[in-house]
């Protein structure tokens, strides 16, 4: 266990401050002058949101208290190599950090590491941790993130892979080294990010997907036909409307009596928001832990951010629960200023990104609309999804197209309205579209 601890003297005069505080702040001294800081900071959680909340509140409030608990053992690390660099390069020796090492080493960090929170006491605003630790808070945020969903009922389940963490990412690697057969159960993108890994291995794959289409709760119908043909023309066989029965040495039963060879099985069905400790503290849970857009929980000294959150979404206009990488960065920076009593950030438009066979798949808005408009040359992997509600440009999904991806996320922002056959005249600049922008 890696502990930076709080210096005594930190403590008592945090405890003095806190005593002889009348308003609810206990002092600007921790902070930018004229700054509401209310109280120290403790996060539960050690990823993507933790770490950036952790930046955040270390630029805006140097020497404010803060306390990271993290269950694994490792410092806040990015998640998105873990499917991409590490699988494709056998391994990685370390994981990549999402902040430096060098960031944590401050005397008011108390760096928790290995330390599994299990109990929020929000009468006593207290945690407890797995080994009878206890720990008060001032302002506590959950950055818990989420799990990877197992699969239910299927005989030879315990031969399964799963992978959401550093380790997890490790084994696959490992197993993928001496494999000629993989299944991968489930299309989403974690699914077919391996896919496309183990296919450029030359690894035969094939994909059970139990709906009709890849990432079906994620893209639109045209990105998932595209997405499905890249992977047929590279040899990934896709089963669709197809369920695993049972897994055995060697071969996967499929529930309409097909066998499939496979030395190994890896399920990506998914995640499950680590919202347990929320929900048993009583606070408001759905899908996640229920939150504003500022990432405030029903308890006002409690924020939620990252995977774990169900906030509101105010391009989409109801609570959403993302799984993105630049979500958690967004949630984990604005849950920061929003308990250090700042003014909180704009919120961005929503987006997300998966990289398989060279293409980067971009997304950001509802990009699950089917009313849509094209440009480029998507068929070979270049160009634009206009989705549009009516004539607003709503969504963009852009295959190798980062130029037009941030000219379109911008115009979703803004509310803009576009003209339809203007978007698809790929002799003019998409700008030529805008007829009028709202914002
Ligand atoms: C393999 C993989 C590839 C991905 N690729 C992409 C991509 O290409 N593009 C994209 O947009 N997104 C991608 N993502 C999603 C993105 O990484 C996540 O959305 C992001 O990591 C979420 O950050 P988080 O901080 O909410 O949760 P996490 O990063 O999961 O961190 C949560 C942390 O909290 C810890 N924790 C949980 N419960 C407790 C507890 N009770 N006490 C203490 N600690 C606890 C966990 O162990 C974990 O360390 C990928 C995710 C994975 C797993």
């Amino acid at each position: 266990m890696f502990w930076i601890c709080l210096p005594v003297w930190k403590t008592e005069q945090l405890k003095r401050e806190r005593q002889s505080s009348d308003g609810p702040g206990i002092s600007a001294e921790y902070g930018e002058p004229g700054m509401s800081v209310s109280s120290d900071i403790t996060i539960v959680g050690g990823g993507q949101a933790a770490a950036r909340a952790f930046a955040a509140v270390r630029s805006l409030a140097p020497e404010l208290p803060v306390t990271l608990f993290s269950e694994e053992s490792h410092l806040p690390y990015e998640r998105p190599p873990l499917s991409k660099e590490c699988l494709r390069e056998g391994g990685l020796s370390e994981p990549q950090l999402v902040i430096p090492d060098s960031d944590y080493r401050h005397p008011a960090t108390d760096l928790r590491l290995g330390s599994r929170v299990i109990k929020i006491d929000r009468k006593k605003h207290r945690i407890e941790t797995a080994t009878g630790d206890s720990h008060s808070y001032g302002k506590l945020l959950i950055a818990t993130g989420a799990r990877a969903r197992t699969l239910p009922d299927v005989s030879g389940g315990e031969n399964i892979l799963y992978l959401r963490n550093f380790e997890d990412a490790l084994a696959l690697a490992d197993r993928l080294k001496f494999c000629r057969n993989l299944v991968i159960i489930g299309g989403g993108a974690i699914g077919t990010e391996i896919a496309a890994v183990a296919a450029e291995r030359s690894i035969t794959v094939t994909v059970i997907e139990a709906g009709s289409r890849l990432l079906a709760r994620a893209v639109c119908q045209m990105t998932s036909d595209l997405l499905r043909d890249c992977h047929l023309s590279r040899g990934v066989r896709v089963r669709f409307n197809s369920a695993v029965k049972a897994v055995s040495d060697g071969s996967v039963s499929l529930n309409d009596g097909t066998e499939i060879a496979a030395d190994l099985v890896v399920a990506a069905i998914g995640v499950v928001p680590n919202a347990e400790l929320a929900e048993q503290s009583g606070l408001e849970v759905s899908n996640g832990v229920l939150t504003d857009n500022d990432c405030r929980t029903s308890d006002p000294d409690i924020y939620a951010a990252g995977d774990v959150a169900n906030y509101y979404e105010p391009y989409l206009g109801r609570q959403f629960r993302s799984e993105s990488w630049a979500e958690a960065n967004m949630q984990g920076m604005r849950a920061a200023q929003a308990m250090l009593g700042l003014e909180v950030t704009k919120p961005v438009v929503p987006s997300f990104w998966t990289d398989q066979f060279g293409i980067s798949f971009q997304m950001c808005g509802n990009v699950t609309s089917d009313d849509i408009e094209m440009r480029g040359n998507l068929a070979s992997h270049q160009g634009a999804i206009v989705h549009l509600d009516g004539n607003r440009v709503v969504g963009a999904t852009c295959l190798n197209n980062p130029r037009e991806f941030r000219l379109l996320n911008r115009m979703i922002r803004d509310a803009a309205v576009l003209d339809r056959t203007a978007i698809r005249n790929q002799s003019q600049p998409l700008t030529e579209s805008v007829i009028d922008a709202a914002a």
